[in-house]
């Protein structure tokens, strides 16, 4: 399954807030971020991961980077399917692979992050909703294809 080819584009309103992002044991750089094995809920709610998953899926491209990502899980997810590019709403900015880690580890992602996804859609449509912005930050003909909210 090829997924959905993002949208390109370099510039973002405001500083973004990064989620997503995974501590890896050979970078001591990344020493302070999270462990995504510690973030598992096996209870969260399936329709909420899943309007989640699609979220993330929807971002725009902004940044590639050279070589690919890896499952922290090591599940056998090729590295091609985790990706190497981030994905921005306009506010927050992701690693094209972490609807991945939401998906099929249900690994759950800080609340504040999650409050702002839920935000972003019950308002998706309203003037100066996600799609409103997204259209401003990208150029109204190139605003985001209708997504479908449950
Ligand atoms: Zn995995």
């Amino acid at each position: 399954m090829k997924p959905r080819e993002p949208r390109r584009d370099e510039h973002l309103a405001t500083a973004p807030r990064l989620v997503g992002y995974w501590r890896d044991p050979d970078a001591p750089r990344t020493a302070t971020l999270p462990d995504p094995r510690d973030l598992v809920d096996p209870k969260w709610s399936r329709s909420e991961r899943r309007r989640l998953v699609r979220y993330l899926q929807r971002g725009r491209l902004l940044h590639d980077f050279q070589g690919f990502s890896w499952c922290r899980f090591r599940c056998g997810v090729s590295d091609r399917r985790m990706g190497h590019r981030d994905l921005t709403d306009g506010v927050y900015v992701w690693p094209e692979g972490l609807a991945h880690y939401v998906k099929a580890h249900a690994v759950r992602l800080p609340d504040d992050f999650l409050a702002h996804v839920r935000t972003q859609l019950e308002h998706e449509h309203a003037p100066g909703g996600l799609r409103a912005r997204i259209g401003k930050l990208f150029g109204a003909k190139r605003g985001m294809p209708p997504g479908r909210v449950p």
